[in-house]
């Protein structure tokens, strides 16, 4: 029985080289969630092969955020009631003396 081996994102599709890491990484954030309110957030690399020279894109990793296994963070609301005022004028003479 020949198992279907998946294919690592860090073999060149070409000539089966593996490459240590990747040139380039970046996320993809899919903007819409899932079913459980989730954001798959997909970590792409690109590489270029050191044999012969190929280069591809491949997913490294997709990250689930969100939902129910990580935990629910919530926007702080913003404090009422604590407003800061700067006197101007009391700044520019502060800087006077410096
Ligand atoms: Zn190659």
């Amino acid at each position: 029985m020949a198992r279907k081996q998946k294919q690592k994102p860090n073999v060149c599709p070409r000539c089966g080289t593996v490459v240590e890491s990747p040139d380039k990484t970046w996320t993809l954030t899919s903007p819409i969630p899932d079913k459980k309110g989730r954001i798959t957030v997909t970590v792409m690399g690109s590489f270029t092969c050191p044999r012969c020279g190929y280069k591809w894109r491949a997913v490294i990793s997709k990250i689930k955020v969100g939902g129910d296994e990580e935990s629910e963070e919530e926007a702080p609301e913003p404090r009422q009631g604590e407003i800061i005022e700067i006197d101007l004028d009391e700044v520019y003479q502060e800087a006077d003396k410096a």
